[in-house]
């Protein structure tokens, strides 16, 4: 077992409030408890543990900057955090920042360019789509200081280094192709589109129950805009799906079967499982044991037990799945999407009847391309 990527909360606080939001909107208060910003000896401590890790580990793996909203810790204090990382992380480990763009400045993006950081912006499309739920604390726009954002990037001299796309959670009431050729107007060499948290017991937004296909047919519709276009943006998830069925393999958690090594180190430095199963219910994120950077190593917690209970979580249980001839593309999907109150995470994922509608769609147009038999 080994690291793929560590996600670091530099912030627990956000400067917007997208009411999707799994870490404020989904009735858990744990960031209430936690620092609102990564301090100094947590930011030494987290370095010294990756610098350890590195040398533990022959595999490079990824170190993204998350939140809450990462940018709030300001330009001066994000220097000595990214000036200490990438002083332990060689050039082959990838060091990215997930933000919501809207405060980018010049300085943050100098230094970003200095420390070799990879910036990918959250948006879900035009205006009205973006504002529909990424909204401020007073129930505002977001959308105009977050394009100004994205545009400060795009200008900036060193754009093709730092600028490495954009994440959008899907809206199955918005218009794909709308939405795609809005993203692709962007600038960004690539797109993560990303399915709203959800589960059997409490419904994704807009899907009216398992048997619906809400988000198969908006999928399939942006795979349609998506192969029509002659020089597309990348979007990992549809590429990923493409080279599974043609023999190949994904690199995207949540498609396939690949499983990923991912650890979260929160603003006090405690180690947890992925916040996404937060959306499952209160305290899914939580280790039995209180592992932090200041006391443990990185590459021996991802070698206990009950890490690797917690990495099988990824391995779908449900008989439904084991039995699917889907179950190499579609990989039974993330346990969050698994969840029901009933029986935990032995289901198989509330988008099941999607996924199997994409694959289908997908597999369909691969053998009318003569690009598979
Ligand atoms: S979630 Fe559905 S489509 Fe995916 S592997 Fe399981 S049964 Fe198959």
């Amino acid at each position: 077992m080994e690291v793929d990527t560590v996600l670091v909360k530099v912030a627990s606080r956000c400067n917007i409030n997208c009411s999707y939001c799994y870490v404020y909107n989904m009735g858990d208060d744990g960031w209430k408890d936690m620092p609102a910003l990564m301090s100094q000896e947590t930011i030494e401590a987290l370095s010294s543990a990756l610098k350890t890790l590195c040398s533990d580990q022959s595999t490079p793996f990824a170190t993204v900057l998350h939140g809450g909203e990462p940018l709030m810790m300001g330009a001066r204090r994000l220097a000595y955090l990214l000036s200490k990382l990438r002083g332990v992380l060689p050039l082959t480990h990838p060091l990215c920042i997930q933000t919501n763009g809207t405060l980018i400045t010049d300085e943050i993006l100098d230094t970003c360019a200095a420390h070799h950081v990879a910036i990918s912006i959250s948006i879900d499309g035009p205006k009205p789509v973006n504002d529909k739920f990424r909204i401020g604390h007073k129930g505002e726009s977001t959308f105009e200081k977050l394009v100004a954002g994205i545009d400060r990037l795009r200008n900036h001299p060193k754009a093709t280094q730092l600028y490495s796309g954009l994440l959008a959670v899907i809206d199955p009431l918005s218009d794909p192709a709308e939405v795609y050729w809005f993203l692709k107007k962007l600038g960004a060499p690539s797109v993560d589109f990303l399915h709203r948290d959800g589960n059997h017991s409490n419904l994704p937004f807009g899907k009216e129950s398992f048997e619906s296909v809400e988000y198969g047919t908006w999928l399939s519709e942006l795979f349609d805009t998506y192969l029509s276009d002659t020089s597309p943006i990348k979007i990992r998830f549809l590429d990923d799906l493409m080279k599974i069925s043609m023999g190949g393999r994904g690199v995207k958690e949540g498609i396939g079967q690949k499983s990923y090594g991912i650890l979260i180190v929160e603003t006090d430095g405690a180690l947890t499982k992925n916040d996404t199963l937060k959306s499952s219910f209160d305290g899914a994120d939580k280790f039995e044991t209180h592992w932090n950077v200041r006391n443990d190593q990185l590459s021996k917690i991802v070698k206990t037990e009950e890490f690797s209970k917690y990495h099988r979580l990824q391995v779908p249980s449900a008989i439904q799945c084991k039995t699917c001839p889907q179950l190499a593309s579609c990989g039974g999907g993330m346990p969050l999407h698994r969840w029901h109150d009933k029986n935990g995470y032995d289901n198989p994922s509330v988008y099941c009847n999607d996924q199997k509608y994409l694959i289908q769609k997908i597999n369909t147009r691969l053998k009318e391309e003569g690009v598979i038999s």
